[in-house]
């Protein structure tokens, strides 16, 4: 498993009793604390700025579709291709050679610092 988890040691351990990392990507030492690894523990401050950022984007997404954008912009690059296994593939009309969005891939630092920078820059 991967993603982002909340740095509570007592969650963590609840996840994987012996906090070894098996199961979870982070790891408890001795004295039963987390031991980053690969960036994946996050502060409930950062999960409520996700969440925030989240709930933006959706929010932002509704209202577009309801003003009647309905565009079509795939999302495209770093392995991922939005149409290659999708349902409305046959219906939907998007042609080979039309701007898509890029694909940003973000490892989780990168991701989490983007999204704290717009939230700051929105309080
Ligand atoms: S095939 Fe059409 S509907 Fe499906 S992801 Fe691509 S652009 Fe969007």
């Amino acid at each position: 498993m991967n993603g982002l988890l909340i740095n509570d040691p007592e969650i963590l351990a609840a996840m994987e009793k012996d906090g070894e990392g098996v199961f979870i990507p982070a790891k408890l030492d001795k004295e039963g604390k987390p031991v980053k690894s690969d960036n994946c523990l996050a502060t409930l401050e950062t999960y409520g700025r996700i969440f925030r950022y989240v709930n933006k984007k959706l929010t932002s997404m509704a209202q577009s579709l309801y003003e009647g954008d309905v565009r079509r912009e795939p999302v495209k690059g770093g392995g991922t291709d939005a149409c290659r296994y999708c349902d409305y593939k046959t219906v939907c009309g998007f042609e080979k050679g039309k701007p898509f969005r890029k694909n940003l891939r973000l490892d989780h630092s990168a991701a989490v610092q983007a999204i704290t920078e717009e939230d700051e820059e929105n309080e």
